[in-house]
């Protein structure tokens, strides 16, 4: 499986030349591409011609907003996240359900329904091709079914909005918003993660990267982790 990270920016920080486009993932493994997220300033520039898929976690303009005029490929979301793009013109839409497990193109894929947003109902995808096995969820709070979303897989790839900043707030008693960098690393570290990359980076890491990158990869060391900070084109190769 091989990762390409064409955007590595949350919506809610102005980039930089290390995190100049807005989240946008491509995973691909024998030959075949798919997509996920696609927000607004991907509009008309999608970075690869010919996905089989574009998988949408949730529907807030930094995930959604690129494919308002439409979409080269299948747009696969679950029914929130399909509501809200209704009047979208998407010719091809594959309806998915947290925790039922689909097929596209040799990848091996499960939604988790993950705590993020009220109005936005939020999913992290468990994508299984070959032997790997990684977790993508760049806007996250809680992930409630966090066991069965990340036990066994190489990596975890999370929400960079929040380093130390709290962005979570609680609302019906349930908790949305952005779950700080070392509180998703206590959660790799209580799943046996060997291996998390941030994505979705927000002002403080766009302001302190180098300081938080290292900060970052000292708690991580300590837990036998070894992570590190995404940035706008960087591929990754797992085995
Ligand atoms: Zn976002
Ligand atoms: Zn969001």
């Amino acid at each position: 499986m091989k990762l390409t990270f064409h955007g590595t920016l949350s919506s809610i920080a102005q980039g930089n030349p290390r995190h100049a486009h807005q989240s946008l993932l491509e995973v691909a493994y024998g030959g075949r591409q798919l997509l996920i997220d696609c927000g607004s300033d991907w509009l008309g520039q999608l970075p690869i011609a010919d996905p089989v898929a574009l998988l949408l976690t949730h529907a807030h303009p930094d995930h959604i907003g690129g494919l308002v005029c439409g979409a080269p490929c299948p747009i696969y979301a679950h029914a929130a996240t399909m509501e809200i793009i209704a009047a979208f013109p998407l010719s091809r839409r594959v309806l998915i359900t947290a925790r039922e497990p689909f097929y596209v193109a040799g990848f091996r894929l499960e939604a988790f329904s993950l705590q993020h947003s009220p109005r936005a109902p939020a999913v992290g995808y468990r994508i299984q091709a070959g032997r790997s096995a990684i977790f993508y969820c760049p806007d996250v709070a809680a992930i409630p079914e966090r066991h069965q979303a990340l036990s066994g897989i190489q990596l975890y790839i999370g929400d960079g909005a929040s380093y130390r900043q709290s962005l979570l707030r609680w609302e019906d008693d349930m908790l949305y918003g952005h779950a700080p960098l070392l509180d998703q690393l206590s959660w790799c570290a209580e799943e046996k993660v060997p291996r998390m990359l941030i994505s979705h980076c927000g002002e403080e890491i766009i302001a302190n990267e180098n300081r938080i990158a290292h900060q970052l990869q000292s708690s991580a060391r300590k837990l036998g982790i070894k992570a590190g900070i995404a940035y706008d084109s960087m591929t990754l190769e797992l085995r």
